[in-house]
């Protein structure tokens, strides 16, 4: 590792700004460092919140003793060598900004010796005045120490949050890092106490455990995608479990953390109507990249990136995470329904394993052992989750009283129905159209000026959905077909709610982005509303198109269509057990 000074023309292509903001920041780039030096073993040690002292140690390659001189000085690095470099960053660092900027609002020390040296070496840096370096005895590796973090910036030191706030903002640094690399120990102590020590282990899901702690690692599922030069791979919630904000929303792009719009649009797409409006799974995204199709150099603290081929990657994501969801329900693991997010205690939401769970044989083959022993095929005609229950009833006009396997099982009617229509309906958009029925006798819907111009412009989208509508003097329009879906009834309200909804969608990009709402729409429509007693048949028959379907466990409105209580939870209830 040769550090050097970039020339004048390669600092200014470097995004100017503020590296350091508060003391995650400093943490952050110091992690950085010591990962960049192959560190397998970061020990991060910090008081008061960081704002007294902050000590990175690592056992990493650390720097011979003209490299350290080196390293505090700005654009300074050894990770850009030639100028197209800045163009395929392999590396977390690369502006040679960091120690620099640390050095001039802190009181900075940094202890390091690199394997072939006799003995480490230190050098003080104190409000970006540099001291003199002199040799020490350390292990090989870098230990650097931070104190009394903008000493010389009242201003800055002002802006700083409570304590609780910097000290959160420090884990999360933390914690962000230690997702993505796994095999690395990490420790981070707050005032001599431990607060995390995540040694190394080879799984990411171990590392999941280690960070989200186990209530919320054991409700996420592994997914595994690629597409070309793009991989994605990850963890990720599915249905019931969902949370108020994006705090478990994680993206990294080749092992950076990022904030990026594009990639959270891009997850958040892929649950399309799995989520309550508000509501945010937890995904941890890992998407690999090949280097120069990335820009890094676009956020002074690097969190934030730019896409070569932005709309690819958002579409590549989505589909990634579309199709992570979809196997998890046809295939849950073990740990489905393990977590409640509903307030109720005792009662869950479940994801429940539904549908025929034979698995195709290209994307996971039996296990063969040495090619002698095979796995028998197995039983082709298995009963779907849904269509296996005893129905014993019907309550409230509205719910079906079930008996699964596992216990007690209520299913909401009309969420039912209402994510069957949409799954059929969604099925033949994909196919190209949605089936129409033709009306005997044209309904039409009168609607104003505005409404008239607006669905003038949109016929050609309704016609899509289903809908078939002609002029029918100045201010009606005659509805000649609707989707077949939709059972016999008024229809002007739908056509007038589909227009409304269309307003906003000018382009046909828009449209894709917004069909599933616009499918919910119809499907929404397509259940009679009022309370109604259904024959046993019908109730059958909702069961096994329950099992027809993808994501049959919540409606397309992200509400829950099946509770399920176990046996577990009844003998709680009825204090059996405690
Ligand atoms: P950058 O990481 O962008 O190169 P920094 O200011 O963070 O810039 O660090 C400057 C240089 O110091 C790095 O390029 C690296 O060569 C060296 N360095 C910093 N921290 C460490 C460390 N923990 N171990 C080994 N070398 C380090
Ligand atoms: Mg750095």
């Amino acid at each position: 590792m040769k550090i050097q000074i970039l020339s004048d023309e390669m600092a200014s292509r470097i995004a100017a700004g503020e590296v350091v903001e508060r003391p995650a920041s400093a943490v952050k780039e110091l992690i950085e460092n010591s990962l960049d030096a192959s560190a397998t073993e970061i020990f991060i040690s910090v008081e008061k919140s960081g704002t007294s002292s902050i000590r990175v140690s690592d056992n990493g390659e650390g720097m011979a003793p003209e490299d350290l001189n080196l390293a505090v000085e700005r654009h300074a690095t050894s990770k850009l060598k030639v100028d197209e470099d800045l163009f395929r960053i392999a590396t977390l660092g690369f502006r040679g900004e960091a120690l620099p900027s640390i050095g001039s609002v802190s009181k900075l020390q940094v202890v390091s010796r690199s394997p072939n040296a006799p003995t480490a070496q230190k050098l003080c840096v104190e409000g970006g005045k540099k001291g003199e370096m002199l040799p020490t005895a350390a292990a090989v590796g870098t230990s650097i120490e931070i104190k009394d973090i903008f000493f010389n910036t009242p201003a800055r030191r002002k802006f700083l949050k409570a304590p609780a706030t910097e000290l959160s903002h420090i884990c999360d640094a933390v914690n962000r890092m230690a997702l993505a690399y796994p095999g690395v120990h990490f420790r981070l102590e707050h005032d001599g106490r431990t607060v995390a020590d995540y040694v190394s282990v080879n799984d990411g899901k171990d590392r999941l455990y280690q960070v989200f702690g186990r209530e919320i690692a054991k409700g996420l599922a592994a997914f595994d995608w690629r597409q070309g030069e793009l991989t994605a791979h990850g963890f990720l919630s599915s249905a019931p479990l969902s949370f108020p904000n994006a705090r478990y929303l994680h993206t990294f792009v080749n092992r950076r953390y990022v904030r990026d719009k594009v990639l959270t649009h891009a997850v958040l797409q892929g649950y399309e109507t799995l989520l309550m409006k508000g509501q945010y799974p937890a995904v941890v995204l890992f998407l690999n990249v090949p280097f120069g199709e990335v820009d890094v150099n676009v956020h002074p603290a690097k969190f934030e990136v730019r896409f070569r081929r932005q709309s690819d990657v958002h579409e590549a994501v989505a589909r990634a995470i579309r199709q992570a969801l979809r196997q998890e329900a046809k295939e849950p693991g073990p740990r489905s329904g393990a977590i409640s997010s509903s307030s109720f205690s005792g009662v869950r939401e479940v994801a429940l394993p539904y549908g025929l769970s034979a698995r195709t044989a290209p994307d996971n083959p039996a296990p063969t052992y040495g090619n002698v022993f095979t796995l028998p095929p197995r039983a082709a005609a298995q009963e779907g989750f849904y269509s296996s229950m005893r129905v014993l009833g019907q309550i409230l006009g509205c719910y079906l009283v079930c008996a699964s396997s596992q216990g007690l099982a209520l299913i909401d009617q009309h969420a039912a129905h209402e994510r069957v229509a949409f799954e059929k309906l969604r099925r033949q958009m994909d196919a190209g159209e949605v089936a129409m029925q033709n009306l005997l006798i044209p309904q039409t819907v009168r609607l104003s000026a505005g409404e008239m111009m607006l669905l003038e412009q949109k016929l050609d989208i309704l016609r899509r959905f289903g809908f078939d509508l002609e002029p029918f003097g100045p201010d009606a329009y005659a509805i000649h077909s609707v989707p077949a879906l939709l059972p016999e009834g008024d229809y002007s309200q739908v056509v007038r709610q589909m227009v409304a909804d269309l307003a906003e969608v000018d382009t046909s990009s828009k449209l894709r982005e917004h069909l599933e709402d616009r499918l919910a729409t119809i499907a929404c429509h397509s259940v009679i509303r009022a309370n109604r007693m259904l024959e046993m048949d019908e109730m059958r028959a909702l069961l096994s198109d329950l099992d027809q379907i993808d994501f049959a466990t919540q409606c397309p409105h992200g509400r829950p269509v099946l509770i399920e209580i176990s046996r577990d939870e009844l003998e709680r209830m009825f204090k059996r057990v405690v």
